[in-house]
């Protein structure tokens, strides 16, 4: 496995092993890697000859300074898990080689931005867009590879990709979970042993939400997931909407043949823990 840190050197080594004919498959992760981003590298392997992750912490999508500081970061034991998974090149960038001076990009996100996570965290997608597009233009994969996880993010990574007519298809990867049903997250690390346990009520809340889609209206599975969501003290749950799973746009009556999905976020203490389900 290569490793690199600069998009020069990375950017040489890619386009000769494009010459060759090779399709590159791409994974972008903050780091802190758990059997979620193995699992991307893995359809990642299936699909593509050769498989690329980068290691980066995001500064510009981090709206709160001390998610940033506290964000985990385990880089050697990273790359050892990129290895065993099969990767072939790894990009763990400095601050300074993603965001030289003047380089700050502005994104039109036709409004996929405006709620849910993008209400909660201002300037958030902002962010991702930047560092996404950097990205794209250093290792120019011939597919990227994104967690459902992160639902809200996927749709900006489409649309962006589209917006650019960037060559590069985005491909859609399940939700990776313990087997308590807790989706797996680098900032499951720093949650409590208390807030641990609890944590799986999340998923249950949304399962349930699910199994109930015939008995109630959308506005009352809502309401009864919050007031569940809530009923636990520990928890202060940001928000719980169905959206339709392209538009983002909210809906309000069950229709064959949408696929909508249902997001929430969800603090803990210190810690915000994202999820969602398809109905
Ligand atoms: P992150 O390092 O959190 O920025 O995530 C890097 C990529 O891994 C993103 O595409 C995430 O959506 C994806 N990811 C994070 N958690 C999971 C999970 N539990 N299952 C599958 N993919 C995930």
């Amino acid at each position: 496995m290569q490793v690199f840190d600069k998009k020069i050197a990375i950017q040489a080594y890619i386009e000769q092993l494009k010459k060759s004919g090779n399709t590159v498959g791409f994974v972008p992760t903050m780091g802190a890697l758990h059997k979620g981003h193995i699992s991307l590298i893995e359809a990642a392997k299936k699909e593509c000859d050769i498989v690329v992750s980068s290691i980066f912490v995001n500064p510009t999508q981090f709206n709160d300074k001390n998610d940033y500081t506290r964000y985990p970061r385990t880089v050697d034991n990273d790359l050892r898990m990129l290895e065993l998974a099969g990767c072939s090149i790894v990009f763990t960038p400095t601050e300074q080689e993603m965001y030289p001076e003047k380089d700050i990009r502005f994104f039109d996100l036709a409004g996929l931005d405006t709620r849910m996570e993008g209400a909660h965290r201002p300037g958030h997608f902002n962010g991702v867009a930047q560092i996404v597009t950097k990205l794209f233009e250093t290792v120019l994969p011939d597919k990227a590879f994104f967690g459902e996880k992160d639902f809200q993010q996927l749709a900006i990574i489409k649309h962006i990709t589209k917006q650019a007519n960037l060559p590069i298809q985005i491909i859609g990867c399940p939700t990776l979970r313990e087997t308590d049903g807790l989706a797996m997250s680098s900032r499951n690390t720093l949650l409590t042993q208390q807030e641990r346990a609890l944590a799986p009520k999340i998923y249950q809340v949304l399962t349930q939400l699910k199994k109930d889609i015939n008995t109630f209206t959308l506005q009352e599975l809502c309401a009864r997931a919050l007031q569940e969501l809530s009923a636990e003290p520990l928890f202060s749950p940001e928000y719980l909407e169905v959206v339709d799973s392209e538009t983002l746009l909210p809906v309000f009556s069950k229709e064959k043949n949408k696929r909508v999905v249902v997001c929430t976020a969800v603090k803990l203490g210190n810690v915000r823990l994202i999820d969602n389900i398809i109905l």
